[in-house]
């Protein structure tokens, strides 16, 4: 909570209506200098687009995202009116919280002020209370009463704990760091005998005299033995009033079900709080992230709630990237207080009649925002990754029901592809070994042996890795295993007589929690990783850990999986891999896409009970798993499969033919480059050139503007892979729109897609575009290097930028430079006749020309889908420009995504573009494509496809046989 002060709160003011409040907020914040004049005319606007009425007499008025810059210095003004403000839709305002906050804070404010406006009693308070210190506690939580607290920094995971005193002691500490015991309680909690519920779950409950009831739970490393039984799980509660009744109700169902195990079993401190506060909820559900930088704020959260209460349904609310309980979609309060942030899966179940329409309203609300702008990439994920779950009337914290033939499952797709096999679990890694050894120095010594042991295997693999996802995750790993703190406190076990083991686990562990805590999505994901480097280092110690590989192909099936067991992966047997965890934005995933392996994450527990050897169909990009599939169903896939495998294996095997087709025209097959390093790669994949470099991802790479020097060093790297024969084409820098550079500096704009981007942004900055320009004619030394320039409008702009290179280009008098422009704004291709007289050669950028020709935002969450660059309105653009081309004897080339597929790049074959540039992977089939064709069928299925009506008519138009067969193979 931000401070608050004695001046920021005015205990009794007048207003006769709200209007008239906000201004005398908004004199309060400007007069004592958190914002400029202007933001109370944002804050007006604000409460017209949605009051910021919140509930039990309290408001939240604050600027709009566009006023966000008139704050000075975030801050709040706290002002009561005992006689009330009229605030609309007959509601009273007594108590409004001005806000004054430039980013996120708004959002945490808003989270902390939800204990207020969910208590009635509190708020009274507020309203009432006679002093302004009791006002500040009250909203900064202190005066909070009578809750009861289960949060994960309640729950202790691998405690060294090795009795019931030490634990419950344990357990204390937690509850009186919570103000949820008072001392005389400690001696009681301490005196009461603990009650056993079974599966190694142990319960002890005092009478708390304090003003929070609370529950603390703690998990011994190493089950510790009680009056006969194991004691795998304490957990302590001090009771307030009836609130703990519904976590011993939970208990209970656990108990009932036979599942207090999973409080033992679970990983993370955060999974062992879901399991204890999760309801029985029925339904249908849909997990949906949230694409909104500002996360579920007040705004969106009053948009979700107006839209659930259209339906009968009853829908909950659920954050899966936090420790809150579900709750009801219809109440904004609950909503906040779920704190969902950008990228959180929020788990929506429903139901009712209209439970299957109420889940796909609200899926694409979120998908779109909500009102709110969404986070581009974000945007995309949520629509892509909103997966209706069908769980009939199982729910999530229903028993698990073992999988059955015929079964299918969804989950999200980590990495992309298709995969038919026997499926077989893999457990979690175990390691026994002992708490206690001999002398500290024989354990530290064997705990540096094993961390170099395993730092030398890191190495090696670093060394001999080409995949640069994969290097960089192994350079991280490296990090963390030589971490300074992690091995300082796993000494410190040691030194206390702890074995290494011991000592390496606690001390991996603890960091491990601290880190899946976080609230950041990213950032809890990489706890796993921490877990992966230490197991690496337990196994080394124990000799243990390595599970019996599987000698058949299989889908792996696991809880999760770490990095380094997907890179350990035997490609030749996992066909798939699919995890009832985890998540897309994973290290694990990351690598699994540059891998090619199939991956399927958060498919939820149920996929664990698969019988080993239980045949799976696993299609990652319908996102579904299938138990047993029928005859039907395999064979149907197995010969899409086959039929693609085939294909691809085909093509892959053809790579470095030219793509020649049946009647002699070559078309030049180029690769798109984000970075130098990939460049072998590329040349691998049978590319005849780079057609793109898109060179702003060098930028991207560094701080500040890369040096003269750096910039050389990159594109010299490209150049003497790609040699004499293979050309190289470098885009000048293209930022701006969808990617913004923190040391050039744009204004914020409405429209980033139609503002100050590409060469736009370049010609602001003419020493940078200057010195690119030097560092790539040093970089070419003499030899042929084509430049071009992205976002071209006008011929202005070209000619501005043709005087910018004629003056670097005199220091270089051998200078082998070919000038061209991208045509992707579809004035360049209108005027395509007058630039084909001045420049070398044109390359299409499909990608933008089909945004700004349909005028369809390239991310938009509903709309890119449509916006399909086959459509035969961007068609006839292309043919416009290689028309002009043509005529003035320049060539076209297309570097979009269009290239990439090979209908695409039939008919832009057909229209007469000469070179195609696309992603390395594509390169092997486009060019199998095309040397299938003959230029007059190609000619043919362009004519037709500038006829259609529609993208979707062009998708569907076929080759004609007669065609595709003709021609006689020249050359
Ligand atoms: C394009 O717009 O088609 C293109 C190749 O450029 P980018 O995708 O990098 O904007
Ligand atoms: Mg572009």
């Amino acid at each position: 909570m931000l401070k608050l002060t004695p001046e920021d709160i005015t205990l009794s003011a007048q207003a006769a209506g709200k209007v008239e409040a906000i201004s005398l907020i908004a004199d309060q914040l400007q007069a004592d200098g958190m914002v400029e004049a202007g933001y109370r005319e944002g804050m007006l606007t604000r409460e017209q687009q949605t009051s910021t009425y919140l509930g039990n007499g309290i408001a939240i008025p604050h600027g709009t995202t566009d006023t966000r810059e008139l704050v000075r210095e975030t801050g709040l003004k706290v002002v009561r009116f005992p006689a009330g403000v009229e605030w609309g839709a007959g509601q009273t305002v007594y108590t409004a919280i001005g806000i004054a906050a430039r980013s996120d804070e708004h959002l945490s404010i808003l989270r902390q002020l939800t204990h207020v406006i969910a208590d009635e009693q509190l708020a009274q308070r507020l309203h009432s209370c006679s002093g302004v210190e009791e006002v500040r506690a009250i909203l900064s939580g202190e005066a909070k009463r009578g809750a009861f607290l289960l949060g994960a920094d309640q729950v202790r995971m691998h405690s060294v704990a090795t009795s019931y005193s030490e634990l419950v002691a344990l357990a204390g500490a937690i509850l009186w760091n919570k103000q949820a015991i008072i001392q005389q309680d400690l001696i009681s909690l301490y005196a009461t005998p603990p009650q056993y519920l079974g599966e190694g779950v142990w319960l002890v409950a005092v009478a708390s005299q304090a003003d929070n009831g609370a529950a603390a739970v703690v998990q011994p490393a190493q089950p510790v033995s009680l009056y006969g039984n194991s004691l795998d799980v304490l957990i302590a509660i001090s009771t307030h009033n009836d609130q703990h009744l519904p976590l011993l109700e939970r208990l209970t169902e656990l108990k009932l079900e036979g599942r207090l195990k999973v409080l033992a079993e679970s990983r993370r401190a955060l999974d062992v709080v879901r399991h204890l506060l999760v309801q029985k909820l029925d339904g249908q559900q849909l997990i949906c992230p949230l694409p909104m930088s500002h996360g579920l704020h007040a705004r969106p959260a009053a948009n979700l709630a107006r839209i659930a209460k259209g339906f009968e349904a009853e829908i909950w609310v659920e954050n899966l990237d936090s420790d809150s309980p579900a709750v009801s979609a219809r109440s904004v309060t609950k909503l906040i207080s779920l704190g969902a942030q950008l990228g959180h899966r929020l788990q929506i179940t429903a139901e009712g009649a209209d439970a299957a329409a109420a889940l796909a309203t609200i899926g694409e609300a979120i998908s779109a925002g909500l009102g709110d702008p969404v986070v581009r990439g974000f945007q995309q994920q949520a629509a892509s990754e909103a997966v209706v779950v069908a769980l009939e009337s199982e729910s999530v914290s229903a028993p698990v029901v073992r999988l059955q033939a015929g079964d299918t499952i969804s989950g999200l797709t980590g990495a992309p592809g298709v995969a038919i096999a026997p499926a077989y679990v893999m457990s979690e890694p175990k390691f026994e070994f002992a708490h206690q050894a001999g002398p500290a120095s024989a354990e530290l010594a064997r705990l540096q042996t094993a961390v170099a042991a395993v730092e030398e295997q890191l190495n090696k693999r670093l060394e001999s890795t080409a995949n640069t996802e994969l290097a960089q995750i192994i350079a991280m790993h490296l990090e963390l295993l030589l971490d300074p703190e992690m091995q300082q406190e796993a000494e410190q076990h040691v030194r206390r007589g702890d074995s290494a083991e011991w000592g390496w686990q606690q001390s991996f562990e603890a960091l491990a929690s601290v880190q899946e805590q976080s609230k950041e999505l990213l950032l809890a994901e990489r706890a796993i990783d921490i877990r992966d480097v230490g197991n690496r280092v337990l196994a080394q110690l124990t000799g243990q850990g390595g599970s019996d590989a599987i000698q058949t192909e299989h889908v792996l099936v696991c809880q999760e999986i770490a990095p380094s067991e997907i890179s350990d992966l035997d490609l030749s047997k996992v066909r798939a891999v699919v995890t009832a965890a985890g998540g897309v934005t994973s290290h694990a995933a990351i690598l699994a896409r540059t891998l090619g392996i199939p991956l399927l994450v958060g498919c939820g527990p149920q996929v664990l009970t698969l019988e080993p050897g239980t045949p799976v169909i696993v299609d990652c990009d319908a996102r579904t798993l299938k138990v047993a599939p029928d005859q039907a169903a395999l064979d149907q896939a197995r010969a899409t499969m086959a039929r693609e495998k085939a294909l691809a294996e085909q093509a892959y095997a053809s790579r470095f033919e030219p793509a020649v087709t049946t009647d002699g025209h070559h078309i030049e097959v180029m690769a798109n480059l984000t970075a130098a390093k990939s460049v072998d790669k590329a040349i691998d994949h049978g590319c005849e050139g780079v057609g793109l470099f898109r060179s702003e991802f060098i930028y991207m790479d560094y701080p500040q503007e890369p040096t003269l020097e750096e910039q050389r060093a990159e594109y010299a790297r490209v150049l003497d892979a790609l040699g004499a024969d293979r050309p190289l084409i470098v885009r000048t820098l293209d930022v701006g729109g969808d990617k913004p550079l923190p040391y050039m500096p744009i204004d914020k704009e409405e429209n980033p897609f139609l503002g100050v981007r590409g060469i736009r942004l370049s010609l602001r900055y003419p020493e940078t575009l200057k010195r690119q320009l030097h560092a790539l004619l040093t970089a070419a030394n003499g030899r042929l290097l084509r430049i071009m320039f992205p976002m071209v409008t006008d011929i202005h702009e070209w000619r501005a930028l043709r005087a910018m290179f004629d003056e670097v280009v005199v220091d270089y008098p051998g200078s082998n430079i070919e000038l061209g422009i991208m045509i992707e704004v579809p004035s360049a291709a209108l005027m395509a006749d007058i630039f084909a007289k001045e420049v070398d050669f044109f390359s299409i950028g499909t990608n933008d020309l089909t945004q700004y020709a349909l005028a369809i935002d390239r991310g938009h969450p509903e709309l890119s889908r449509q916006a399909d660059s086959i459509n035969p309105a961007v068609l006839r653009l292309i043919d416009m420009t290689v028309r002009a081309a043509d005529r003035h004897g320049i060539w076209v080339g297309v570097c979009g995504e269009l290239a990439s597929d090979p209908h695409g790049a039939a008919i832009l074959t057909g229209l007469g573009v000469k070179e195609l540039s696309m992603s390395m992977r594509a390169i092997p089939r486009v060019k199998a494509h095309l040397r299938q064709l003959s230029m007059q069928a190609a000619r043919d299925l362009a004519e037709r496809a500038l006829a259609a009506d529609s993208s979707e008519a062009v998708r569907a138009l076929p080759l004609l046989e007669t065609d595709k067969l003709a021609g006689v193979r020249h050359g």
